[in-house]
């Protein structure tokens, strides 16, 4: 069933609730541009009074932290308690956000903090918006509100394909055009291989896919991401082939590396056998330490090594620069064991 909140509704679903309360659909487009836009067009006083009747509350900022990179992590309340977090990141001066999908995740990666607690539950679609919105409301007061919106990574708590009808939804209310209207290649949605989402890709707007690899052997990546036993990696790649991409999309393969793990010669020459004929970039990312994990960061050298075995078997790489390590907001270290925000 489908939440009747300002922020969950799509603008057929709106214009419905116009009717419904005896006003004329043709308002829906100026109500929109009055949630999302920041703008004050001229509704009708009656109509302001009946919003009133609308649901429109938001997850709340409880804490804000700061690191010396520039990197903000944002703590959120949602109205039943639990807590989430989201992160702003500054590259280059190019400002992305990296929401959540759910609380907590029940993928249990076994190197990510968010899969050590389980899932506390699935974020509905307004909560998410919300969160862009406040974060990007954020962005603009200590910008300007000339800054452009920012770019979205779903790579935060949660695996966004297990919860797929809420991010469809919110995907259509970020890249409508009445709403946020933000463009395709402005989002990129991150899974573990959940096939069941995976399969239905396609009926989400269209937006950037990356994949979380990790190894290019089965029996090592289950070892890593549990779920690589029901959706095994020839099944993945066979569905990641057959995605129709845009001229100049390509479908990002995130491979974090592991101390003396997963970063051998052997592996470099499988992952390029692993990604021929598909329209990929391998993202390199040095693990993050995690506290109450065991595995590692490698060294600098080892990444470089890395790196340069796969460029030279003609793989097109990148390296993601570390962000908000000092303050537990780089990649798997979001989520306390404890959602509830009454915690101290
Ligand atoms: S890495 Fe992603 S999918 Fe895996 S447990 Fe963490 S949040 Fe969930």
């Amino acid at each position: 069933m489908i939440t009747d909140h300002l922020y969950q509704l799509l603008p057929e679903e709106l214009s419905r609730w116009l009717v419904k309360h005896d006003h004329s659909p043709n308002q829906v487009r100026s109500m929109m541009a009055w949630a999302y836009k920041k703008q004050s067009p001229a509704l009708f006083p009656r109509l302001l009074n009946d919003l009133e009747k609308l649901p429109k509350s938001l997850p709340s900022i409880i804490e804000r932290h700061l690191s010396t990179d520039g990197t903000q992590k944002i703590l959120f309340a949602t109205e039943d308690g639990l807590k989430v977090e989201s992160v702003i990141l500054n590259y280059h001066r190019k400002l992305t956000v990296c929401l959540s999908t759910q609380v907590g995740c029940a993928m249990g990666c076994t190197f990510c903090r968010t899969g050590m607690a389980g899932l506390g539950r699935n974020l509905e679609a307004y909560e998410i918006v919300g969160m862009y919105l406040h974060l990007r409301n954020l962005i603009w007061h200590e910008n300007s509100m000339e800054a452009p919106c920012p770019n979205i990574v779903f790579m935060g708590q949660g695996e966004p394909l297990h919860n797929f009808e809420q991010v469809k939804r919110a995907l259509e209310i970020l890249t409508h055009p009445w709403a946020l209207d933000l463009g395709s290649r402005q989002i990129t949605l991150s899974t573990v291989g959940y096939l069941p989402g995976l399969r239905r890709f396609h009926e989400l707007p269209r937006v950037n896919l990356a994949f979380s690899l990790h190894s290019p052997f089965e029996e090592e990546r289950r070892q890593l991401i549990p779920i690589e036993t029901r959706y095994p990696l020839p099944e993945i790649q066979q569905v990641l082939k057959s995605m129709s991409l845009l001229p100049r999309q390509f479908i990002t393969l995130e491979y974090l590396i592991l101390k003396d793990m997963n970063h051998s010669e052997r592996h470099a020459l499988a992952l390029a056998d692993w990604c021929r004929n598909m329209k990929s970039i391998v993202n390199l990312i040095p693990y993050n330490a995690v506290t109450g994990l065991s595995f590692e960061r490698p060294s600098e050298e080892a990444v470089d090594l890395f790196k340069k075995s796969l460029v030279d078997l003609g793989v097109r790489v990148m390296e993601r620069v570390a962000r908000g390590s000092d303050i537990a907001a780089a990649c798997g270290q979001l989520a306390s064991r404890d959602y509830s925000s009454e915690a101290p």
